[in-house]
């Protein structure tokens, strides 16, 4: 697994988030910070159940809230295969750029980097694809589902 940090220290990645919050009048509670902390730490997405593990004093429903809060400040991204296994990862732009293998049977995530060969050849296809409609490519996301290697019978 590749979880490469820009940050030293997760002091930086807080007042980023602090920033983003402040953008929506948003403030960065102690629970929001929790959660934060341990989707940095933990380097890859985490289900709901993951979070309620970890962060027993924060209520499931509570830290539903949460993220959605997250999310729409931009800090935090939802990965989903299926519905049902919806998880949660720190937004790219606090983290770095990468994809998603998702298993639609157990609900795995594998956070994958491909090369640069690769992200050369992604972004030269996304550049065919919307030159033509005259629109702008700022960022992509390429998440590709089927069988993990345990599921597969
Ligand atoms: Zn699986
Ligand atoms: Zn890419």
């Amino acid at each position: 697994m590749t979880n490469l940090h820009p940050y030293d220290h997760a002091e930086a990645l807080h007042d980023l988030v602090e920033i983003h919050l402040e953008r929506l009048d948003q403030r960065y509670t102690r629970g929001r910070q929790a959660l934060v902390d341990l989707l940095y730490s933990s380097g890859r997405p985490l289900s709901i159940g993951d979070i309620a593990r970890a962060l027993p004093e924060i209520p499931r429903s509570s830290a539903y809230r949460q993220l959605a809060d997250l999310a729409r400040a931009g800090v935090v991204r939802r990965v989903a295969a299926v519905d049902d296994f919806a998880r949660f990862e720190l937004a790219e732009d606090l983290t770095h750029h990468h994809h998603h293998l998702l298993c639609s049977r157990c609900g795995d995530v594998l956070d994958v980097t491909p090369s640069p060969d690769f992200e050369a050849t992604v972004a030269a296809m996304v550049a065919e694809l919307t030159r033509r409609h005259g629109f702008e490519a700022t960022s992509h996301a390429l998440d590709v589902v089927g069988h993990c290697s345990r599921c597969q019978s």
